[in-house]
């Protein structure tokens, strides 16, 4: 059987083919010319399977779809603190290039304007390293995200570099508040480097889908970077990925995303996927219009908006089992899926209802697919009371599903290995 992703995935490129709406940025000759027809939209979950249509194998620059990555680049080298000291995290609600600097201070309101951006870039590499080492940091930066060596299109570098007076501009403010601690030149020139980096969709789709996976990239398996860091990315990417049109994007796609000016559109849903499409003409805001369209239906069809997030907690219980043998009353407890603060709850909630006075509470934890630190402090608090009143309680873990199943002071708590052991266990009340 042919998989019926990718036809679907053309279906919605169909549709939107025919809008030629929107200009190709015309800044520099390079993107001027830029072919306005190609379309491609590339789609990789967070286990690494890559789909992808149309024109997925041409190679553009990745222009501002590098910012977020640089960010969390530089989180990651020096810290949240030191990097919040610079750059802000306060939706700008004005378009990419504009100043944006707090009043006071000159620190630019965020990671994804220009501003920003360049004061991002400067954070990157050993202070006082120098431009060189930086721009290979980012570099190899950008193609860890990736999972593959990327390459600067030199020729669209020297053309950007050439008309570059308002970033120049912008790096000469930075410094002069003191954001920036190095030549602004040389700044800008790693800066313009790192926009001239050139990706495919599925380049996109795959550095989309890292972050999506707390860091983890889905085919390399290599932590670029800590969850902690992808968390605090994507919620700029959230709030100021889309510049001035940040409201209407979340509110109509809802999805972390990230625009460039060479036709590029990339979205990262936590947990799931990340999507990528690339059609060269741009609205005023300076998105793709198709594929900020691509990105409507995709949404839309795929259920994809952040605020739709289907419950967990109902899911948790699979099975909830009693039998009675001589030494008393037994309940087992199957759990499912994920264990997090809403679905402990739901157990809490049953345990509490369902085994007033049961001798015996097992907790089968073997479906569990994660256990979020929440959910397992929960769990063993329920394990502990249970314990505490008197009642024995068996945890079934063959796998160590439940790390570091200790229950706390006074408590008991067995753990069983094997269905078989449980069952020896059980039948010897029987
Ligand atoms: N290189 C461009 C610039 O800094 C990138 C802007 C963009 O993609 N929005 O002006």
């Amino acid at each position: 059987m042919k998989s019926p992703i990718p036809d679907y995935l053309s279906g919605i490129m169909d549709s939107c083919a025919a809008d030629v709406s929107g200009e190709r940025a015309a800044y520099i000759p390079e993107l001027a010319a830029a072919d306005p027809d190609r379309l491609a939209v590339a789609l990789c979950t967070v286990d690494g399977v890559v789909y992808a249509v149309g024109d997925a194998d041409a190679e553009f620059t990745i222009q501002s779809i590098s910012k977020p990555f640089v960010y969390a680049l530089a989180l990651a080298e020096r810290g949240f603190s030191s990097t919040l000291d610079k750059v802000g995290v306060e939706p700008s609600g004005d378009a990419f290039n504009d100043f944006s600097l707090e009043p006071d201070t000159g620190r630019p309101r965020n990671p994804m304007i220009n501003a920003g951006a360049i004061a991002t870039h400067s954070l990157i590499g050993e202070p006082g390293a120098g431009a060189e080492e930086r721009q290979e940091r980012v570099l190899a930066g950008l193609s860890a995200f990736a999972g593959r060596r990327l390459e600067v299109d030199e020729r669209v570098f020297a053309s950007e570099l050439e008309t570059a007076h308002r970033n120049l501009a912008l790096a000469h403010m930075l410094r002069s508040y003191g954001i920036i601690e190095d030549d602004p030149v040389e700044v800008v020139r790693g800066y313009t480097r790192q926009c001239s980096v050139l990706v495919t969709v599925r380049d996109l789709a795959v550095m989309a889908a890292t972050l999506a996976n707390g860091g983890r990239h889905p085919t390399t398996d290599v932590q670029v970077i800590s969850a902690r860091v992808a968390r605090q990315v994507l919620s700029v990417m959230t709030t100021s990925g889309m510049y001035d049109a940040a409201g209407d994007w979340v509110t109509t796609v809802g999805i972390p995303a990230k625009s460039g000016v060479a036709g590029g559109l990339l979205g990262a849903l936590p947990g799931q996927v990340g999507v990528a499409t690339f059609s060269p003409r741009l609205d005023k805001h300076g998105h793709s219009v198709r594929g900020v369209q691509l990105f409507r239906r995709l949404t839309d069809d795929m259920g994809m908006h952040l605020m739709e997030i289907p419950s967990p907690g109902q899911a948790v219980l699979r099975k909830v089992r009693t039998f009675d043998g001589p030494h008393g009353s037994s309940m087992v407890f199957q759990l499912q899926g994920r264990l997090g603060f809403t679905t402990a709850e739901v157990v809490a909630r049953e345990v509490v209802e369902q085994a007033p006075t049961t001798d015996r509470v097992i907790f089968d934890v073997e479906l569990l697919y994660k256990v979020e630190e929440v959910g397992r402090v929960m769990l063993l608090e329920v394990c502990r009371r249970l314990s505490l009143e008197g009642r024995e309680v068996i945890l079934l873990d063959s796998e160590g599903v439940l790390p570091n199943p200790v229950p706390g002071s006074g408590a008991t708590l067995k753990v069983v290995t094997s269905r078989e052991e449980l069952i020896g266990l059980a039948s010897a009340d029987q």
